[in-house]
């Protein structure tokens, strides 16, 4: 992404003889859809509307902003720079088609949950809201090359409808699942801070969420163990976890979302190596 905007900035100087401090929306094909995510660099402390959203440029210039599940189609985008410049443009996002997928064999009591645990799951809800709701100033989020978390094959993905023991979950799969052998490491996407570090949530089990800055987030699912804590800043490719089945789950495997502020995105479209 940034060898991407380092490309654009030096066609807009050599070719346009655009000052550096020009506002564009720089973006690669691949983010451009439903759960992917635009990028935008302009003067620092620009304001950009989007989808009824009013966003502020950090002090560096970069805003990133999460596109959900159902939204596709012609977009109208507008930066004002602090001096008052407005730009406007469009931005077209590619819709897509989700996947049905059965999921069978889970423990009933996961899928329909007994009465006497609904407070405890609304108190873990809001547990992981409140974790993700920090937007920080760490660069992770684009100055690191995503990796895989766990190399595992894919069983699960970013918004398929899912079915449990025959029941409607009622949202979206938002995870790309992998699966692994139990107690397989699991090492951090990118850099970031844990902001969550639980060993058993109900429905995710062994949960972490790491922040990489800017409001981009990552969890993972369904641990065996959760090998730090929170506060904890972590190195891209350092072991944070190992592969589980805890929660909602039927066998051991790596259950990876990442959100854009609160909006859930599809961490496939995050991987650059
Ligand atoms: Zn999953």
């Amino acid at each position: 992404m940034l060898n991407h905007f380092k490309r654009a900035v030096v066609l807009c100087c050599l070719f346009l003889c655009l000052p550096l401090s020009a506002q564009f929306i720089t973006v690669t094909e691949k983010q451009y859809q439903s759960g992917g995510y635009l990028i935008v660099q302009a003067a620092p402390r620009s304001t950009v509307e989007f989808l009824g959203h009013s966003y502020t440029l950090d002090a560096k210039g970069y805003l990133v902003i999460g596109l959900s599940r159902g939204v596709s189609g012609k977009k109208q985008i507008a930066i004002t720079s602090p001096s008052g410049d407005v730009e406007r443009s469009t931005v077209h996002i590619a819709s897509r088609q989700y996947k049905v997928q059965r999921v069978n064999g889970v423990p009933p009591s996961r899928v329909t949950p007994p009465k006497e645990v609904a407070k405890r799951i609304e108190a873990e809800a809001a547990q992981v809201r409140e974790a993700r709701a920090k937007v920080s100033d760490y660069d992770f989020w684009r100055t690191d090359a995503f990796q895989w978390p766990i190399d595992g094959q894919v069983t699960g993905v970013y918004g398929s409808e899912r079915f449990y023991n025959g029941v409607a979950s009622g949202s979206p799969h938002w995870g790309i699942d992998l699966a692994a052998d139990q107690g397989e490491p699991v090492y951090a996407p990118a850099g970031g801070k844990i902001v969550l570090a639980e060993d058993d949530l109900y429905y995710s089990g062994g949960t972490i969420i790491l922040d990489h800055g800017a409001g981009v987030s990552s969890a993972f699912l369904h641990l065996s163990s959760v090998d730090i804590k929170v506060g904890q800043l972590v190195k891209k490719g350092e072991r944070i976890a190992a592969v589980g089945s805890t929660g909602r789950s039927t066998g051991p495997h790596l259950d990876w979302r990442m959100n854009v502020r609160d909006v859930r995105v599809d961490a496939a479209l995050w991987i650059k190596e």
